[in-house]
């Protein structure tokens, strides 16, 4: 019997895209959704067919509202950061997507972000967090690795590079994808103002990534991996990629301090805690970050700033349980696939998290102290079948085996 196809594309019938046979012509599962588009009003402007990519890119526009509920799905606290970014990704989407909506010369500039906050505070979570629900491709590099090599600029490109094998090789995906430049504020210029001595090349890191976050076209070697003379290159044009940095800015609560200083001048000084120090990094202004030694022009870039918190115990304590990925879920998942039940006792938890405060690495340090303190259990898992295993602060702090009953 012979198969039927579509008239509109000539797919064949299959059971991922069936084909509807009319009297007189047939329609297959992918060209009904692109047709339905069409009548709701997705044309494109140029050619006035919209091709399945724009519709699939269209659909997945979120509302910044919609984006950072999902930010809350994973990420604990940080709202003011959870908010810039949705605005962030929300208005460099609808730009590229629904440019032509309106008819008239206002450009709309892209909103690159600069994430400021402690390591391991969730910065690269959120970016992680919104390319993955976007389904957009996200590289992630440290500007520090940028120095190393001799051709720096060389060498930023190959960060799109990177961008491009995370979009499969598709250069349009890649092209409207995210890159993720954490530590930034490595690479800082000295400056009069601090006396940190650091690699003076940082500046020609700045002017490297400035020149992809301005937006480029980037020759990419066409099979990945690094350029050599005769391979094939791929062009990408960096317009249209959302440039996330991110950094700790150790030293940044001084110089807005220095300037904040005449305002607050009788205060009582020594009265300095956390919260000011917080509170004053939430104040933080282009110019400061100019003294710390950024390039003004790539600060012009990236002009939806961000300051994210310092992770608390108890921030610990809920990133431990609530996170839809939490560690504590997949143990419990984990220990469930051998029928063995897992309970954390509160003071286990609180336990947990003084730990990772001690390891001074954020967040990051949860999964390493978690992951010793589990390993013996976990190797003798399969012989606990219907029990239940209690791990209580005793077992944390290794002085007690945990109770199986
Ligand atoms: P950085 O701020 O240094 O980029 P990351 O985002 O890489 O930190 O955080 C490291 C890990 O710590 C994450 O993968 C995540 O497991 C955890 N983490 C950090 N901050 C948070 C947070 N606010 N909510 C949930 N998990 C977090």
């Amino acid at each position: 019997m012979s198969k039927i196809i579509c008239d509109f594309c000539g797919a064949t019938d299959s059971i991922d895209n069936p084909v509807i046979a009319g009297d007189n012509a047939s329609i297959c599962k992918s060209c009904v959704g692109a047709a339905n588009e069409i009548m709701n009003g997705a044309i494109d402007e140029n050619s006035n067919i919209t091709t399945s990519e724009d519709v699939q890119e269209e659909v997945k526009l979120r509302t910044p509202a919609q984006l950072k509920a999902i930010l809350d799905e994973y990420v604990i606290g940080q709202d003011t950061a959870k908010k810039v970014l949705s605005v962030a990704v929300y208005n460099h989407y609808k730009r590229i997507f629904r440019h032509h909506e309106i008819d008239d010369d206002t450009e709309l500039n892209k909103s690159n972000v600069l994430l400021i906050g402690p390591t391991g505070s969730g910065k690269t979570l959120l970016a992680q967090t919104i390319s993955k629900y976007l389904d957009v491709p996200l590289a992630i590099a440290d500007a520090t690795s940028l120095t190393e090599a001799g051709y720096v600029g060389d060498d930023v490109e190959n960060v799109v590079t990177r961008l491009v094998q995370a979009a499969g090789g598709d250069i349009q995906k890649a092209q409207r994808g995210i890159i993720f430049i954490d530590e930034v504020d490595k690479v800082a210029r000295m400056s009069e103002n601090r006396s940190i001595t650091r690699d003076v090349s940082g500046e020609g890191v700045q002017q490297a990534l400035l020149k992809i976050v301005e937006g480029a076209v980037v020759n990419v070697p066409a099979k990945g991996g690094r350029k050599h003379p005769g391979q094939d290159a791929l062009q990408v044009d960096t317009t249209n990629i959302l440039f996330v940095c991110g950094g700790a800015f150790d030293g940044l609560e001084d110089i807005i301090k220095k300037k904040e200083g005449a305002n607050v001048l009788g205060f009582n000084q020594d009265k300095k805690d956390k919260k000011e120090s917080k509170e004053l990094l939430s104040k933080v202004e282009t110019d400061d970050l100019v003294k710390y030694g950024l390039i003004p022009e790539l600060i012009g870039r990236l002009h939806m700033l961000a300051t994210l918190n310092e992770i608390t115990e108890d921030d610990m304590v809920h990133i431990l349980t609530e996170p839809k990925n939490a560690l504590i879920k997949q143990y419990i998942k984990l220990f469930e696939m051998d029928d063995v039940k897992l309970v954390f006792e509160k003071d286990a938890l609180k336990e947990l998290a003084k730990l990772a405060i001690e390891r001074k690495t954020g967040a990051r340090g949860l999964r390493s102290i978690l992951e010793d303190i589990m390993l013996d259990i976990m190797f003798d898992l399969p012989n606990y079948k219907d029990k239940t295993i209690t791990i209580t602060k005793n077992v944390v702090l290794k002085i007690e085996e945990p109770k199986i009953g």
